[in-house]
């Protein structure tokens, strides 16, 4: 791999301010999902490591929660700005284990810069309150505090902007945060923390403990059940996620919580069919498919159904996969499991009746490679309209009018992001309040920015990321009352 800086390639943990390796010297490889080629051997930490890593975030909490908002600012405003002066090598970083095009990689750096800096300015108005007393002589007061020692686990599909969504807030309340990045994306963790600590984040306050999928869970019983631990925060799979909150009730930790989604994107007969052709392309085809946010189904009215099927065959014939170092639109998916889900959910809705338009199976390339696909028809019972495909495959489906298009977006215990796309303000609006999601869009294909809320409700989550919604998930309101006022 070439680097301008190559200090940003680390392959040991970060504790207490030092580059650590397992106790026992234990490592694990970590490949690049486009040739299966190896690109390093990480350090396969354990719990005993995991516990020192958030004895030091104990350690470091008094001094960071006691500086100002400002001076933890200033600090956050420098390790962005260092992520964006290095986003080219840590765009070479996060393709290389992850597989997304250079220039989308490059694109979740730079998107993921923006948490910090909005969470620098963000937790300088942690404002607290003033509460007129009941009782004549006394006063009450709030003020919002940093909860104390947080922990993170993070998935592969973002291996840097979910890490920064979560450390920038974290650090600018005044918490300490031990993270646990995906096993599969490491590196982009370790390279953000080394331009922490030249950023000036003091030794505990940021830590990362890499592990391989075997020893993900006794980390996380650690980073969940150890008793100087006040918060989890995790981005992954709902079943993960359950297993996680599950761990955190017996120490009754805190939980903030991003999972799986089951993205509706609905396209009325009144819409502007190239406005939601274009909105399909990035929201169904931006890294593979592999978002959380995702379209994955697509719902057409009638009307328009052989006209929008016409012009995304179009638009998606012409998106090329491939390696991220050339000009591809989309990289392969991040492994063999992922491929084999794709696989079964094409050929799951094939054998219930969908047609394949494009794509629908491996291009020449191989490897984990899938390439862009169209499904029309596709039945309502179809695996692909109950299951998260991650995958670049769009699976279209009819519906009559507004009552059916709401009832089919509605059918699934998700609750993350919806799309809907419609001219009728009336039918907005009335959509904006019908469908059950944490994040509904109207006329847009993409969303997510730092000042708005990003989370979801039913199985696919609890609490928020970015806007000023964010930083309330670090923080805990304490009820001041002062007495005796009375002469
Ligand atoms: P995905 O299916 O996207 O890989 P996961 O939920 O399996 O999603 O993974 C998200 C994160 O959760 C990764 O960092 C992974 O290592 C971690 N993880 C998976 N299982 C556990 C577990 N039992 N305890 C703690 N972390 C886990």
């Amino acid at each position: 791999m070439e680097l301008a800086d190559s200090e940003l390639l680390r392959t040991s943990a970060y504790i207490d301010g030092a580059w650590a390796d397992a106790h026992d010297g234990a490592t694990f490889a970590v490949y690049d999902p486009a040739t299966g080629v190896e690109v390093a051997q990480v350090a396969n930490l354990g719990e005993k490591e995991t516990q020192v890593a958030i004895e030091a975030a104990n350690t470091a909490l008094d001094d960071w929660r006691s500086r100002s908002a400002k001076e933890r600012g200033a600090i956050l405003h420098r390790w962005a700005e260092l992520i964006r002066d290095h986003a080219d090598d840590l765009a070479t970083i996060l393709s290389a284990e992850q597989g997304k095009p250079h220039r989308e990689a490059r694109g979740e750096i730079v998107y993921g810069t923006s948490f910090v800096d909005w969470f620098a300015e963000e937790a300088k108005r942690a404002y607290g309150e003033t509460i007129p007393s009941p009782v004549a002589d006394r006063r009450n007061i709030v003020v919002k505090q940093p909860i104390g020692v947080c922990v993170g686990i993070t998935p592969w599909n973002f291996p840097s902007s979910m890490i920064t969504r979560k450390v920038g807030p974290a650090l600018a309340a005044g918490c300490t945060m031990v993270l646990k990045p995906a096993e599969q994306t490491p590196l982009s963790a370790l390279a953000l923390a080394e331009l922490a600590e030249r950023a000036g984040v003091p030794p505990g306050v940021f830590s990362v403990v890499t592990t391989d999928a075997d020893g993900a869970p006794a980390v996380g019983r650690e980073l969940t059940g150890n008793p100087l631990v006040r918060k989890l925060s995790f981005t992954g799979s709902t079943e993960v996620g359950k297993l996680l909150m599950a761990q955190c009730a017996a120490g009754v930790k805190k939980v903030s919580l991003e999972l799986g989604g089951s993205a509706p994107y609905i396209v009325f007969d009144d819409a502007d069919l190239d406005a939601a052709v274009g909105g399909l392309l990035g929201c169904k085809f931006r890294n593979a498919g592999q978002t959380c946010v995702s379209a994955d189904r697509i719902l057409v009215q009638d009307a328009v159904y052989d006209e929008f099927v016409e012009r995304l065959t179009d638009a998606v014939s012409g998106l090329t996969p491939g390696p991220a170092t050339g000009k591809a639109d989309l990289g392969p998916l991040i492994d063999e499991q992922g491929l084999d889900k794709v696989r079964r959910h094409v050929e799951d809705a094939v054998s219930r009746g969908a047609k394949v338009i494009v794509g629908g199976s491996q291009p020449e390339l191989g490897g984990t490679f899938f390439s862009p696909t169209v499904l029309t028809e596709v039945p309502r019972d179809a695996l692909i309209m109950h299951e998260e495909t991650f995958g670049p495959v769009a699976g279209l489906v009819r519906f009559r009018d507004e009552d059916d298009a709401v009832s089919i977006a509605n059918d699934t215990s998700y609750g993350l992001a919806a799309y809907f796309f419609s001219r009728d303000v009336g039918r907005v609006w009335r959509m904006f309040e019908r469908l059950e999601f944490g994040m509904v869009n109207a006329n847009v294909g993409g969303m997510g920015n730092e000042a708005a809320p990003f989370g979801g409700v039913k199985e696919s989550g609890i609490g928020r990321e970015g806007s000023k919604y964010g930083l309330e998930e670090w923080l805990e309101i304490k009820s001041l009352t002062l007495g005796g006022l009375d002469d």
